[in-house]
């Protein structure tokens, strides 16, 4: 590998266009210098026209397609790239070489802004190698870097895809941009909170009301300087979900005094909350009469409501405006995928979306497999980029 690295930096360009047609005299030897190939190979291999046939012998071998491999390995490194990457195919042509028949593509990739471009790259190269590719040449560009990547067949590798990707755009708004992150639905087990305090950072936790461990979970967080939000349910559009909303859930068909009983009788059993978001609610916040009902015990209580955004037809901000109370809005939900990847990629949205606009607020499950665990690994890179993980208290106006 160290050999390709080498080989491709002799490439001189003078243009991006000659750069690529350099790279590929230059990839298209390494394929062959570097392989072990077990049939004679031929002594110059043109640029960009199909190789001929190594040794045409009288029993012509079966054609063998490597563009599914090549497509697979194309697809997964695209797949790595944070999201909010856009990539456009710039160009693609069939290749052969003997018996062999596959498809070399290249591709324009921009990243987001808040994108890292080595840690970018890393991860696309990781990606194609996982799924049986070989990097080939990796070479800085004027604003960017180009990555040739390809699959190995028979002891040789055949290049199959070039990716430039470009640097992505300063920041503008770099310096100071704050994230908070929510963890919902807690109450189940104890164990949520020692989770939280795995991140190192500072999280909120959003306790359901009536569950097994909602009180003393409560006192514990409070204990750890962990802050909690009273996570109230309230009903959905889905009568399926409805039913399950339990004695402190908050209902449409609830007179006004009802609804501040009821939101005052799960704030007792969530002590100590310095705020309350909505546990479902597509319904409930998207009727102004039931959540002024909420808003007003949220401002009796000197509290805030972080408004979990179930509903595009949510009446929580212009209520909230009317009644003065503080709110904030989630911005991004981080598990609805829980696999870490989604996680992952959901957390550098969260980053990105803060850079763009100062702040933006996050919503996770203190109960899915990977979330606390993919906010702890990735906290330290956010903060590379500048953004800090703050409690959601910080970021309510
Ligand atoms: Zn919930």
């Amino acid at each position: 590998m160290a050999a390709r690295r080498r080989a491709s930096r002799r490439a001189r360009p003078t243009s991006q266009g000659a750069w690529v047609a350099g790279l590929a005299v230059v990839v298209a030897a390494m394929a062959f210098a570097c392989g072990r190939p077990r049939a004679p190979r031929p002594a110059q291999v043109p640029a960009s026209h199909p190789t001929p046939a190594a040794t045409p012998s009288a029993t012509a071998p079966a054609v063998v397609d490597l563009e599914p491999e090549a497509a697979k390995l194309r697809a997964r490194a695209l797949e790595a790239l944070p999201s909010g990457s856009r990539w456009e195919v710039v160009g693609a042509e069939p290749r052969r070489e003997g018996a062999l028949r596959w498809r070399h593509a290249r591709y324009r990739v921009w990243l987001p802004a808040g994108a890292n471009l080595k840690a970018a790259t890393g991860s696309l190269v990781k990606a194609a190698e996982d799924a049986g590719g070989v990097l080939l040449a990796s070479r800085p560009v004027e604003g960017g870097q180009v990555l040739e990547l390809g699959v190995e067949h028979g002891g040789r590798v055949l290049p199959v895809v070039q990716v430039r990707v470009e640097s992505p755009p300063k920041p503008v708004k770099g310096a100071g941009a704050r994230v908070a992150v929510v963890l919902d639905d807690a109450g189940m087990r104890l164990e949520e909170l020692d989770r939280v305090l795995r991140i190192g950072r500072p999280v909120t936790l959003a306790i359901l009301p009536g569950l097994p461990h909602s009180q003393e979970l409560a006192r514990r967080a409070r204990e750890a300087g962990v802050d909690v939000l009273l996570h109230l349910p309230m009903e959905p559009e889905d009568p399926s979900l409805a039913r399950l909303l339990g004695e402190f859930g908050v209902r449409v068909d609830m007179s006004e005094e009802e609804i501040g009983q009821t939101v005052r009788a799960a704030l007792r059993a969530v002590p100590g909350a310095v705020g309350v978001n909505n546990h479902m609610g597509s319904r409930a916040t998207a009727d102004p009469r039931v959540v002024g009902a909420v808003l007003r015990v949220v401002r009796e209580e000197g509290l805030f409501f972080l408004d979990s955004r179930t509903t595009p037809r949510s009446s929580v901000e212009a209520v909230a405006k009317n009644l003065g109370v503080r709110t904030a809005h989630r911005s991004v939900f981080l598990d609805n995928d829980p696999s870490p990847e989604a996680v992952r990629g959901q957390v550098r949205r969260l980053a990105e979306l803060a850079l763009r606009e100062g702040s933006a607020v996050g919503i996770g499950h203190a109960n899915r497999p990977h979330t606390p665990e993919v906010l702890a690994e990735m906290a330290a890179e956010l903060e590379q980029r500048g953004v800090q993980l703050v409690p959601l208290r910080e970021l309510v106006r």
